[in-house]
């Protein structure tokens, strides 16, 4: 089933911006299918634009624009942060609603987005997000060269929910350590709610540091992963109010509202959900209670890089040093936050934009160059 695409989104501690902060907002209405393909370029300031293309059936034109100008702008933050070359966007593809999304209309709807791709020129490039598969992204890199996350097997990085976890992990050991003054994980308490393609991959991980599980998923057939790792299983409203050291939501996004910001019992919250936050002010209510709230858009930012990387020349060892130094760009985060008294949330959007408004110093001249 697909979750809605306010409860996917990505990390943003904005509320939908305006189509003026966008650099260029494509709509065009694919010739093929008569679907609406919006690609929303929010910032070029670092280099092209890399975000997620999502397929969903919006109610409106209008809701669908929104959620492009939403979803690239966090694709800019997160970019920054991860220290990337790149800059964000995001497109999303509103098919008309009696087209089949299966077989030969599917590829026409594939091929009116390669189209707009390859308009684009490059100031845009495509992954996979919600209701696109890899088998989608394979099938675009041969009508566009502006996409990433092809299959292994084509020299890509593959499903980037493994490395996304694999960053999540490093994120919690930087966690650890500012909260606990260590960043082994042995024997903590964790409450991983969300067992899919970051989830699993993450309790295994946890499960060999010797952490203390409780695991949780609305599917109670993910209960077969509990029992092999010995984990606890809760529901999932029990599973984020747990007795536990760390939290890691690995669900839908605008899971911390602003009861379980009050109710909520561990002391740290760093998981892979997009937008975990229902509201941005819920930082300073979860600080104010002594409870670390690691950024969203720095904890999952493992797969952004393990896609990017495809863009110079995959390579997986390469990858994988990258992903873990999120441990060291988190850590530097949590500090700067618990010298100024800024919220990490707050003290990751400062260090993002800064990084930004460096480069959008530069003559545009040598940026280009660059
Ligand atoms: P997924 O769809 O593979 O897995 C989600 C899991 O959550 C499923 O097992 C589902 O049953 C479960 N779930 C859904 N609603 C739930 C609820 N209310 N309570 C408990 N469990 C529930 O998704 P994923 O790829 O593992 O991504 C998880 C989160 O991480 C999403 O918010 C996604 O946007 C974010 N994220 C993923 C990646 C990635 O590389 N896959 C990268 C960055 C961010």
């Amino acid at each position: 089933m697909m979750a809605t695409a306010t409860e996917t989104g990505p990390s943003t501690p904005a509320t939908v911006p305006d189509a003026a902060e966008h650099e260029l907002v494509l709509i065009r209405r694919g010739p093929r299918t008569g679907a609406h393909v919006i690609v929303a370029v929010h910032s070029t300031v670092l280099g092209p634009a890399l975000g997620g293309c999502r397929l969903w059936r919006y109610g409106s034109l209008g809701e669908a624009v929104q959620d492009a100008l939403r979803l690239s702008s966090a694709m800019t933050l997160k970019a920054a942060a991860a220290q990337l070359p790149l800059g964000g966007g995001k497109s999303v593809v509103f098919p008309p609603a009696e087209l089949d999304l299966a077989g030969s209309s599917r590829e026409a709807l594939l091929e009116d987005f390669a189209d707009c791709l390859e308009m684009l020129g490059g100031i845009y490039i495509t992954a996979e997000d919600v209701g696109m598969s890899a088998a989608d992204m394979d099938f675009l890199s041969r009508r566009s060269r502006y996409v990433v996350g092809v299959p292994a097997a084509r020299g890509g990085g593959g499903d980037p929910g493994a490395f996304t976890a694999i960053g999540v992990l490093a994120a919690m050991r930087a966690c650890a350590r500012a909260a606990f003054g260590s960043e082994n994980l042995g024997g903590r308490r964790v409450a991983l709610v969300g067992l899919g393609h970051v989830g699993e991959p993450l309790a295994r991980a946890l499960g060999e540091t010797g952490a203390e599980l409780v695991l949780s998923d609305i599917d109670p057939h993910k209960q077969a992963l509990a029992s092999e790792l010995g984990a606890g299983w809760l529901e999932p409203e029990e599973a984020l109010r747990a007795d536990v050291d760390l939290l890691a939501p690995c669900a839908l996004g605008g899971v911390i509202d602003e009861a379980l910001s009050i109710e909520l019992r561990a002391r740290v919250v760093c998981g892979s959900a997009n937008n975990q936050l229902a509201a941005p002010e819920l930082a300073d209510v979860l600080a104010a209670r002594g409870v670390l709230y690691a950024p969203d858009f720095i904890v999952n930012s493992g797969g952004l890089i393990n896609v990017a990387l495809e863009l110079t020349g995959y390579d997986r060892e390469r990858a994988l040093t990258r992903i873990r130094q999120i441990e060291d760009v988190l850590g530097a985060i949590l500090d700067h936050a618990s010298c100024s008294g800024a919220t990490p949330l707050a003290a990751a959007v400062q260090l993002a934009n800064e990084r930004i408004a460096a480069k959008a110093a530069e003559p545009v001249g040598r940026r280009i160059a660059a």
